[in-house]
């Protein structure tokens, strides 16, 4: 097993694209880390750069004690597990497991029980004999895993490996991710978009975006203190909320409405950030101007409200109430506590102090 460091990691493709700016990072030895962000934000090349399918421009990698940026794939000890299964359709699940083994010369009694070992973690014992046609997506990705674990890398590198999966079947590969993460204890580095994957699958989350790293917490701390307007805006689902505005004194003060912050803000212009979860139907210290309903989703548990605050589009969830119609209007009250602000400029850093 092993940790990985990123020194000072950057990537420029030859048509002068800068993928990766200047990243720092340190996985711990069997620690699990996803990589999430938008589409093209560098989280591909990240983990392509560490399997070594990618030259590094400039900046260190190191997987244990080992500098690896010159060597190739092969001699890094890591597993990498694609989104397109990569399994070779001419060979039995058993000889695609296989494979890596016969490729070292490991003696056959060795490749029998360690292929027969991972089909045993996976539940995938009776189908040692079927080739990849003759199985369902979910099938093959477990096999995907099965050639990787047999290999008993020091590290393994999912990218976006659930993505061709129905969303059942995702969330059902995804808690065996875990298991599989668990049972094994190795160091693992996964990538996707989706931040539902990303929150409940990492120990730690790294998010990016263009290129660079936002924020590398837990998720919890993801979720109750992003770092910027950018990592608040992406992690949550439905979205934070976010309203312009301007600190003046303990005062943030939006279109139409003033609410208490409290000591210690810097003065100016600022965006208020709001979690559905905290705009609340009763209670709170502090009202918000009232609203119009405009659409109002019932989700059984939880009811998603839609509306025009301040001047920009937002929701709440709130409780179930088959009162909540459209063209209702209500009054939402906030907890200070659970405001966010951060500052109004581009790079939008959070202004709350963190407890
Ligand atoms: P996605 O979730 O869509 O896969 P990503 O975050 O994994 O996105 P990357 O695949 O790492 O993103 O790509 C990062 C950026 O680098 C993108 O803008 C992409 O167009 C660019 N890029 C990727 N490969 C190359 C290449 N070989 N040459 C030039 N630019 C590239």
């Amino acid at each position: 097993m092993a940790g990985i460091i990123l020194r000072d990691l950057y990537k420029r493709y030859p048509n002068g694209f800068e993928a990766v700016h200047h990243q720092n990072l340190e996985v711990n030895d069997g620690e699990f880390v996803v990589l999430v962000g938008p589409s093209g934000c560098g989280k591909s090349t990240t983990l392509r750069l560490i399997a070594g399918l990618e030259e590094v421009t400039s900046g260190e990698i190191r997987i244990g004690e080992r500098l690896v940026n010159e060597l190739p794939p092969a001699e890094r000890d890591i597993a990498m597990v694609f989104q397109n299964y990569a399994l070779y359709p001419h060979m039995t699940v058993f000889e695609n497991m296989a494979f890596a083994l016969r490729m070292r010369k490991a003696p056959q009694e060795e490749v029998v029980k360690r292929v027969q070992e991972a089909a045993r973690i996976l539940s995938i014992e009776p189908l040692l004999e079927r080739r990849p046609r003759e199985m369902s997506g979910g099938q093959r990705q477990r096999v995907a895993l099965g050639r990787a674990i047999v290999r008993n890398p020091a590290v393994f590198l999912f990218d976006e490996p659930l993505s061709n999966l129905d969303a059942k079947l995702r969330v059902q590969m995804r808690t065996e991710i875990a298991r599989l993460h668990r049972s094994l204890g190795t160091t693992m580095i996964y990538v996707t978009h989706d931040q539902v994957e990303a929150m409940t699958l990492g120990d730690r989350i790294v998010v990016m975006n263009a290129g660079v790293i936002q924020q590398v917490d837990g998720p919890l701390q993801l979720y109750e203190a992003p770092a910027n307007r950018f990592v608040a805006g992406f992690i949550g689902s439905p979205s934070m909320n976010f309203l312009p505005g301007r600190i003046e004194g303990e005062d943030f003060i939006g279109e139409g409405f003033t609410l208490h912050m409290g000591p210690g803000l810097p003065a100016g212009s600022a965006e208020l950030g709001l979690r559905p979860e905290d705009l609340l139907s009763k209670g709170g210290e502090q009202q918000l101007p009232e609203v119009e309903l405009e659409v109002v989703e019932q989700m059984g548990h939880e009811s998603l409200v839609y509306f025009t605050l301040a001047g920009t589009q937002a929701v709440a969830r709130l409780e179930p109430d088959l009162e909540l119609r459209p063209g209702k209007r209500i009054c939402l009250g906030v907890n200070s506590a659970r405001c966010h602000l951060f500052a109004g400029d581009e790079n939008g850093r959070r202004l709350t102090p963190t407890a």
